[in-house]
């Protein structure tokens, strides 16, 4: 077998533009790893099938695709709107409503009834991406009354921003429990959770998780100043992140995401979490056969930064192109990668820019000094592979967080950390059913993967007084 040129992970948004299962079967060869789909759209019974429709694809070809599933969260949205649109200009007045109309010049609907209680006098809010803006002069109960401070054309469903609400609601809310039970019953991979707070949102999910029995990778998707404010808390709690840079870049000021994209990734990096960078990677590919090469350079700037995965949304869900854009996608991570090992651990390795350290797998735990230890023999020998039998998946992850340039061969014996594994960089997870040191070189001999006097990394959990998990490596040349 072949491994895939990219060691950066891809995660697709899957939408009417990739449901054909052609098209899904060409998204995952062309480097896709996660197929993720967004669950503030469509019902049930689509949900079922779209995930039915994944799952078949990657068995039929025999390759994995980790599926993720988005809770919608608190999403404020615009109602319908008469003839689809209104064109709102400067200093007009405007009142939004939870009253159940069809919107117009004087009156725009918005379906979340508890709107009214978010906002004060004062406060801006912004609609479509940030497109428009307006001023709350005054709160009834119903009603907010507007004025507004940048016009524009503001269609039917579209988002709305208040960077100071007063969430006066859980960001995770009773409709997403419901999502989340049926995505649970589905067997999803991951869940996304939108508008995460503060770690006590994540542990909502958590402790529901649990309370079934369930497993699932969490995902907390930052996008708000909250979550930002709160993000090692959010870390500690979390299994991965997502830099939402879509709703983020309208609920914070849009020029301070380039330092904070970095400065979240490095934190989750040392956290040894996987971190997504998401939205706008490639959006000119919605509609045309090449990106800008600002987006290009964006996608390669993300993988320096350290990201373990880039997402599309938009692209692949409703774009001309989202074979095209996967494609290209894995292009950009393959030439950019061999850039970046060497820079990359010699930054992790420099805690002092890290102040919350006693939260961290830091110095002091011995999967961390092992984790280290692998990078210092990659670095003096000339190792093929590191082969690690994982439990739940962590010391894969530990040792993904420094970014070798070789790849991670993780064995697991459960299907759903196995299907984990596909957000973090540079590991390609193989479901076994026995992780011996047998088992696993005959496997990978097996496939061809290692041939005669190739050294590899090994590392064990060898039990040993009252020490379980890794706590070992053993580096040999294959006989
Ligand atoms: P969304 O999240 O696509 O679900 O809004 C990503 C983002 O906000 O960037
Ligand atoms: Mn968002």
């Amino acid at each position: 077998m072949k491994l895939p040129g990219n060691k950066t992970k891809i995660i697709a948004t899957i939408g009417p533009a990739s449901m054909e299962k052609k098209v899904l079967e060409a998204m995952i060869k062309a480097g896709m790893s996660v197929a993720r789909i967004n669950f503030a759209h469509g019902n049930f019974e689509q949900h079922e099938k779209t995930i039915k429709r994944i799952r078949e694809v990657s068995e039929r070809i025999n390759r994995r695709v980790a599926i993720l599933g988005d809770l919608p969260g608190v999403k404020i949205r615009v109602g319908e709107i008469q003839n689809g649109s209104v064109t709102l200009h400067r200093w007009q007045t405007i009142t939004l409503t939870t009253r159940d109309i069809t919107g117009n010049e004087a009156e725009i609907p918005v379906e979340f009834k508890d709107f009214p209680r978010m906002v004060s006098k004062g406060d801006v809010i912004y609609l479509s991406d940030g497109f428009i803006a307006m001023r709350v002069e005054e709160v009834r109960d119903t009603e907010v009354l507007c004025k507004v401070l940048v016009g524009g054309t503001l269609f039917s469903h579209k988002g709305i921003n208040v960077p100071n609400a007063r969430m006066a609601v859980d960001a995770v809310t009773e409709h997403d429990m419901e999502i989340l039970n049926f995505a649970l019953e589905q067997g999803i991979d991951a869940i996304g959770i939108s508008f995460v707070g503060s770690a006590y949102d994540v542990l909502k999910v958590r402790r529901f998780v649990e309370e079934k029995k369930e497993r699932v990778f969490i995902i907390s998707k930052i996008e708000r100043p909250d979550a930002v404010r709160n993000f090692d808390d959010i870390l500690c709690a979390t299994d991965g992140v997502m830099i939402a840079r879509g709703d983020l870049g309208v609920e914070m000021p849009i020029e301070k995401l380039p330092i904070l994209q970095k400065k979240l990734i490095h934190k989750a990096n040392v956290a040894g979490k996987p971190v997504i960078t998401a939205t706008q990677m490639l959006e000119s590919m919605t509609e045309e056969t090449l990106p800008t090469r600002a987006e290009v350079t964006d996608v390669a700037n993300a993988i320096l930064d350290g990201t373990d995965a880039v997402m599309l949304s938009e692209e692949t869900a409703v774009g001309k192109y989202p074979v095209e854009t996967v494609r290209m996608m894995a292009k950009i991570a393959r030439t950019t990668e061999t850039y970046r090992d060497s820079l990359w651990s010699s930054r992790i390795a420099d805690w002092k820019i890290v102040e919350w350290k006693e939260k961290m797998p830091r110095k002091g735990t011995i999967k961390d000094a092992i984790t280290r230890s692998i990078i210092e023999a990659l670095n003096s020998l000339s190792i093929k592979y590191i082969l690690t039998p994982t439990r739940t998946g962590q010391t894969a992850r530990l040792i993904s967080r420094f970014k070798p340039k070789q790849w991670i061969l993780a064995f697991a014996t459960e299907e759903k950390v196995a299907n984990s594994l596909m957000f973090s960089y540079g590991v390609y997870p193989f479901l076994v059913n026995e992780t011996s040191e047998k088992e696993i070189l005959s496997l990978i001999k097996g496939l061809g993967l290692v041939s005669e006097n190739d050294t590899v990394l090994l590392t064990k959990g060898t039990p040993i007084g009252k020490t379980a998990g890794t706590n070992t490596i053993r580096i040999f040349t294959v006989g």
